[in-house]
């Protein structure tokens, strides 16, 4: 197991090279079958209303806002409908957060999905919960047992940023902290729903910040076992007031080195994913060698990351032969990453 002192000096190192291959070696032991998997979903975004002004997010709306919105069940269900008939398993739900809108909404809302479509229904971040419990006057474990009885199937990862609350301060400092994000995870878990979890860095944190993050994330793992993968990204500068401090993005060797760590620092969640929606296709099929075993989605549509200028398009076609061509099978997956399709 690695400490924290040596994640440290791996972020320090420069042997790219070398960490990409310790990486790839703990890959090649949790996924001998050299399988590299994607999913077909949909993001979607029931509301950019928004309360908490992060700094990095071009996504939100104050509450008023002329171009704020809240999609009607219809539009929802339309959606629905479109990613089914794309061959399409699930749908990631995240929305800002809404000051009016009680549990009994969201209830509502999963209810009528479920009522109408199969389909996994994967919702509400970290701060979504924590904001849906506060309106609603509930515990979190009730806010997370209620929305599952409604038909809520597992829980995001974002709104994890970087799990430090110094970062958290000066990027979202309206939003949950590092400990409310961790409890709701810790209580889905408890109440056996999957989750994952995911890292936006590159936002000025410090290294050991960033492993602070690593350290928190394997912790929690250790206790619950709920979490399905860790998902790493880097800040999208475009739009966002932090980007006029923050004036330089990770760049692609930072990313690999980033993502083949916490491959390396999380031996205990099985899967991490290689991100082309925000490295673009290249840099995503090289994080296949730099300890990545997922490309997450072909996403149909997704409002958050392309608000700041992430603007990359792939179809499944592309995708898996990027996947092939860096010498793994490509195979569809679901949401709790089970590859039983038949492609
Ligand atoms: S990141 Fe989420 S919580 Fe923060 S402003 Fe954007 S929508 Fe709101």
């Amino acid at each position: 197991m690695m400490t924290r002192e040596e994640a440290c000096d791996l972020f320090r190192s420069p042997d790219l090279i070398g960490i990409g291959m310790a990486a790839d070696a703990v890959r090649r032991t949790l996924h001998p079958e050299g399988v590299v998997s994607y999913i077909i979903d949909r993001n979607i975004n029931y509301t950019n209303f928004c309360t908490e002004y992060c700094t990095f997010c071009a996504f939100y709306r104050p509450l008023g806002h002329a171009e704020g919105y809240i999609l009607p069940q219809e539009v929802i269900f339309q959606k629905i409908q479109e990613t089914l008939d794309l061959g399409g398993t699930g749908v990631l739900m995240q929305g800002g957060l809404h000051p009016d809108l009680k549990i009994e909404w969201y209830e509502d809302l999963m209810r009528s999905i479920k009522q109408r479509f199969r389909i996994h229904l994967h919702c509400f971040s970290s701060p979504e919960i924590v904001n849906i419990a506060e309106v609603s006057g509930l515990s979190l474990r009730d806010t997370i047992a209620r929305l599952r009885d409604a038909g809520l199937d597992s829980i995001p990862g974002g709104g994890a940023e970087i799990l430090d609350d110094a970062v958290r301060h000066r990027i979202s400092r309206l939003k949950c902290s590092t400990q409310e994000w961790a409890d709701v995870h810790l209580e889905a878990h408890r109440l056996g729903m999957r989750t994952t979890a995911t890292m936006m860095f590159g936002c000025g944190e410090t290294i050991e910040q960033r492993v602070a993050h690593l350290q928190l994330v394997r912790q929690i793992q250790e206790e619950t076992g709920g979490f399905t993968a860790f998902i790493p990204w880097t800040f999208q500068r475009e739009n966002t007031s932090l980007g006029r401090t923050v004036k330089e993005e990770a760049t692609a060797v930072e990313y690999l080195k980033t993502l083949a760590i916490s491959r390396l620092y999380l031996d205990n969640i099985d899967n991490v994913q290689s991100s082309w929606v925000t490295q673009g296709l290249k840099t995503c099929q090289v994080g296949l060698r730099f300890g990545g075993n997922d490309v997450g989605s072909i996403m149909i549509e997704e409002n958050v990351v392309s608000s700041a200028g992430a603007h990359h398009r792939a179809s499944e076609e592309e995708l898996r032969r990027i996947i092939r061509d860096a010498g793994f099978t490509p195979r569809q997956r679901d949401t709790l990453y089970r590859t039983f399709f038949l492609n």
